[in-house]
């Protein structure tokens, strides 16, 4: 199902982002965590897409079996760093034959050993480009990235609108934001979004705090500001992750629950493959998610299969 289909049933979604696991252990903990996840009935789920390289088959694969395996909707993170037109064509065939009817595209990071990978002469060299290149031509429900604080690179506030409204005008169909920490960034940023004229979806992207050292570290490479008093509580409990994780769900929660009474168009939970804050988040959050839980009972057909796949 598209997603947008979705939305015209679930005036707000709650949804999972997974990535790939590189090793063995690491996958059999992912299967257990995701079927932990999976009891809670999201209204879809995501898999990421490694720029660099390496585990972009395993994206496929596990999009593949979230969908069609396991008969959940699944959205497929696509990037075009270092990809020629015709291998974005030939993947995006690829998907459009598993019969997986979202994409997120994006365009990635340069990865650190390949410092040549822009300008990509073959391809495209911003995500907007690759929107267009794919709406022009197939027939997906087309997610976008957004930026509450300013995507890194961009001089300006302006000029990051200004790019993020050519990629709508392409063809995405909504959008959702980089994690970010303190909500004021998320509204001061759909005050401009709305002026700008897009009225798309911009779902937030909230990621619940339970390591604090690798979160600041994403935080930093994306730019996201973590609150002072946030950090400060955190660093009061350098070798208590019990208390770190008590602080960062009690600032997930409510920070979600502010977005929500506010009116924002649903969750998206950076789960980094693990199950236990996103199932304490939305248990505190489950009065807010009731319709999608109703929704998903009516319209799930799983594929659970008899025998272990
Ligand atoms: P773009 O829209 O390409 O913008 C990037 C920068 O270029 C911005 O500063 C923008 O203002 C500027 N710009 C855009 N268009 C133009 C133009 N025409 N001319 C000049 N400047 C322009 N990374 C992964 O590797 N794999 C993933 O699966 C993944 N999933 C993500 C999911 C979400 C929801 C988000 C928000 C990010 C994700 N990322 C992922 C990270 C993403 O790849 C990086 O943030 C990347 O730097 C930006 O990609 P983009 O397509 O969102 O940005």
């Amino acid at each position: 199902m598209k997603i947008t289909d979705i939305f015209k049933k679930q005036r707000r979604t709650f949804s999972f982002e997974f990535f790939p696991p590189k090793k063995y252990l690491t996958a059999v903990k992912f299967g257990i965590n995701v079927g932990q996840l999976m009891k809670l009935q999201p209204s879809y789920v995501t898999v990421t897409y490694g720029a660099g390289g390496g585990t972009q088959g395993n994206t496929f694969d596990l999009v593949d079996l979230f969908q069609n395996k396991l008969g959940f909707t699944c959205m497929a993170h696509y990037t075009c760093v270092n990809a020629t037109r015709e291998k974005i064509a030939y993947d995006m065939r690829v998907l459009q034959d598993m019969g997986v009817e979202n994409v997120m595209l994006i365009r990635g990071d340069q990865p650190k050993d390949q410092p040549n990978a822009f300008p990509n002469n073959d391809g495209f060299n911003y995500g907007g480009d690759l929107v267009k290149f794919v709406a022009d031509q197939y027939d997906f429900c087309i997610g976008a990235g957004a930026y509450p604080e300013k995507h890194k690179e961009a001089p300006s506030f302006e000029s990051d609108l200004d790019n993020l409204k050519r990629k709508v005008d392409s063809g995405a169909d909504f959008l959702v934001t980089q994690m970010f920490f303190d909500n004021r960034y998320y509204w001061d940023f759909m005050d401009r979004v709305r002026k700008k004229g897009i009225d798309l979806r911009v779902i937030p992207g909230v990621i619940p705090i339970t390591n604090y050292n690798q979160i600041k570290k994403f935080a930093d490479l994306s730019g996201a500001h973590i609150p002072e008093a946030l950090q400060k509580k955190m660093e009061a409990h350098p070798d208590d992750p019990d208390v770190i994780y008590r602080i960062g769900l009690e600032y997930a929660v409510e920070q979600s629950q502010d977005l929500l009474s506010n009116d924002a168009p649903g969750l998206h939970i950076y789960t980094l493959n693990k199950s236990r804050a996103a199932i304490d988040l939305y248990e505190s959050l489950a009065e807010e998610f009731k319709d999608v839980k109703k929704d998903f009972e009516k319209s799930f057909q799983p594929h659970f299969p008899k025998y272990p796949i």
